[in-house]
C-alpha cells in the first residue's frame, strides 16, 4: 500500500494544502455511492464539487497511479480537468472499498468512508470474539471486577465452530430463549427464537449445513445469543435505540458521539407467549414496516431527546446518566476491543450505528454495530435528523479548515474519547442533575441539539483564534 505517495500531476497546482493536509483556498470535490441523505447532504454544500462519472460500480479506479496523473475523464462543470480518483472525499460502499483499497494511493488531505476491516466490529460473531478477548485481557491484567465492565453484551456462540460449548451452556439454563441470528445478514433476516433444543435441530440439518444451498460450500455462520426477556417496555412495546457513532482515528483512538438519535419500537405489544412473532421481538423497522397494522404516518419512532425526557421524568435524572453512561461505555470498550486489529488510516473515518436495547432495569445492553446505517429517511423528522447528522460529520472532519482542530463540540457531535476519556467544559452541564459542578463526561446522548446556533458560535469563536 502506497498511501501518500505522490503521483505527478495530481494536485499540482490545484488548490493547496496547509500542513494538516486540508485543503485551503479551492472547491472540494467528492464522490458519494449512495442517493439518499448523504447525497443532499454534499450537493447542498457550499464550496463542494461532486466528481463526475460512474457511482459504486466497483470497478472504477481509484488512484492506483494507472488514473493518477493521465485524467481519462473529463471537465466538471466547474471547469476542472480531473480523473475518476480526483476526490478529496469519498462517501464510499464497502464493496467499493474492499475491491479498491489495497491498491489505492491516497493523498495527505483525501478523505474516504470505512476502514479497511470494518467488519471485525460489524459482523455480528467477530464483535463478539474481540470483546470476550478483550474481556478476558482486562480480568487477567486488572481483575476480575474490572472484568465487569464487560457485561454489556449477551452471553453468544458463533455456529457451527461453538456448537458443542452452546449445548453445555444451554443445558445449565433450561428454560431460557434464544436468539439465533446470521453473522452477516442485517435487517432482522434469518433470525428466529427457540426454547428448545429440539426447535433447531431440524434447522440445523437444513438451513445451515452446506447442502441446502448448492452454491454454498461452508455452512452459514450464524452466532446464538441469549435472548433479552426483559426489555424495557413503553406501552408495552419493546424498542431498541439507534446511537451514532464517529471514529476519525484508531490510533490515538478518537471518538466522537451524536446527541441526536432514535428509539425504534416494534408495533405489537410485547409477550413471551408468541416467541415466533418477528412483529413483537425484532424492532428493526426493515421489519416492523410490514407489520399489518403499521401506520406509516406514526411510524414506530422516538428521538433520542423524547426517550431521554421519557425516561427522567418516570426515574429520575441521574438513573437515567447512569443509564446512558453504560451506553458510553459500551461505546469505548467496543471499539478498544478492535483497536489494534482495525488497520489505522488517517484517511478514513467510520460513522457506526450502535444498537441497543435497554431491560427493564434501565441496563442498556450492546445488540450490534453497524457500519453501513441507513441514511434513508422515513420521514421529514428523520430526514431533518441524518442531514443535521451528516452535516455535522463533515463539519468534524473540517475539510474547509474552518475549525482549530481543539474542538470538543461541533454540531450535534461530542468529543466522547481521545486516547481516554474528555471532561465537558464548565457551562456545558446539560443534562446534569441541577447544582452538579463536579467535571462531567463529555457525553450528551438525548441532551438539547441546537446544533445551528452551536455551530454559529463555533465558527465565530475558531476564526477569531485563527485570526489572533
Ligand atoms: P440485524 O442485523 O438483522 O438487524 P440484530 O442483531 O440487530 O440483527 O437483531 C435484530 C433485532 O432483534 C434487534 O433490533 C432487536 O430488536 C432484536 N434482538 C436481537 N438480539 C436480541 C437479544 N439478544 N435479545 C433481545 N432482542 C434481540
Amino acid at each position: 500500500m502506497s498511501k501518500g505517495t505522490k503521483v505527478p500531476g495530481y494536485m499540482q497546482g490545484k488548490g493547496s494544502r496547509n500542513p494538516r493536509g486540508i485543503i485551503g483556498d479551492r472547491e472540494i470535490r467528492y464522490k458519494c455511492s449512495l442517493q439518499n441523505t448523504i447525497l443532499d447532504v454534499l450537493r447542498g454544500r457550499p464550496g463542494w464539487q461532486e466528481v463526475p462519472g460512474q457511482q459504486s460500480t466497483g470497478q472504477q479506479q481509484a488512484n492506483t497511479g494507472k488514473s493518477g496523473s493521465g485524467s481519462t475523464t473529463q471537465g466538471t462543470t466547474s471547469g476542472y480537468k480531473g480523473s475518476d480518483g480526483d476526490w478529496d472525499f469519498y462517501w464510499c460502499d464497502r464493496e467499493w472499498l474492499a475491491q479498491n483499497y489495497d491498491t489505492m494511493f491516497l493523498y495527505e488531505h483525501q478523505k474516504i468512508l470505512h476502514f479497511r476491516n470494518h467488519y471485525e466490529l460489524t459482523r455480528k460473531n467477530l464483535m463478539v470474539k474481540n470483546l470476550k478477548r478483550l474481556k478476558k485481557q482486562t480480568e487477567r491484567e486488572l481483575g476480575k471486577a474490572e472484568g465487569q465492565s464487560f457485561e454489556f453484551f449477551p452471553t453468544t456462540y458463533e455456529l457451527p465452530s461453538e456448537y458443542h460449548i452452546f449445548v453445555e451452556e444451554f443445558k445449565k439454563n433450561p428454560g431460557i430463549i434464544w436468539i439465533m441470528k446470521p453473522a452477516a445478514r442485517a435487517q432482522g433476516r434469518g433470525i428466529f427464537l427457540f426454547r428448545r433444543l429440539k426447535d433447531i435441530t431440524d434447522w440445523k440439518k437444513g438451513e445451515y449445513q452446506p447442502l441446502s444451498d448448492p452454491n454454498r460450500e461452508v455452512p452459514e455462520t450464524y452466532v446464538v445469543q441469549r435472548y433479552i426477556e426483559n426489555p424495557y417496555l413503553i406501552g408495552g412495546r419493546k424498542f431498541d435505540v439507534r446511537v451514532y457513532v464517529l471514529v476519525v482515528s484508531y490510533n490515538p483512538l478518537k471518538v466522537w458521539l451524536y446527541r441526536s438519535g432514535f428509539a425504534r419500537f416494534s408495533n405489537t405489544r410485547f409477550s413471551l407467549d408468541s416467541i415466533e412473532d418477528t412483529y413483537v421481538h425484532l424492532t428493526n423497522v426493515a421489519i416492523q414496516k410490514n407489520a399489518p397494522d403499521y401506520d406509516p404516518d406514526k411510524g414506530c419512532k422516538w428521538s433520542t431527546q423524547q426517550l431521554r425526557k421519557y425516561l427522567s421524568a418516570k426515574h429520575g435524572v441521574e438513573a437515567v446518566k447512569k443509564a446512558f453512561k453504560g451506553i458510553d461505555n459500551i461505546i469505548i470498550k467496543s471499539l478498544q476491543s478492535v483497536q489494534k486489529i482495525i488497520i489505522n488510516d488517517k484517511h478514513c473515518f467510520e460513522m457506526y450505528g450502535y444498537d441497543v436495547l435497554f431491560d427493564s432495569d434501565l441496563k442498556p445492553w450492546l445488540i450490534e454495530i453497524n457500519a453501513s446505517p441507513s441514511l434513508t429517511a422515513s420521514g421529514k423528522e428523520d430526514y431533518d435528523l441524518k442531514f443535521g447528522l451528516l452535516n455535522d460529520l463533515l463539519n468534524v472532519l473540517d475539510l474547509e479548515n474552518r475549525l482549530t482542530g481543539k474542538e470538543k463540540r461541533v454540531g450535534g457531535w461530542d468529543l466522547l474519547w481521545e486516547d481516554g476519556p474528555i471532561l465537558a467544559d464548565d457551562g456545558n452541564m446539560e443534562c446534569a442533575p441541577n447544582g452538579t459542578t463536579a467535571s462531567i463526561p463529555n457525553s450528551f446522548l438525548g441532551c438539547h441539539n441546537e446544533r445551528k446556533r452551536q455551530l454559529r458560535e463555533l465558527y465565530t469563536a475558531a476564526q477569531s483564534i485563527k485570526k489572533s
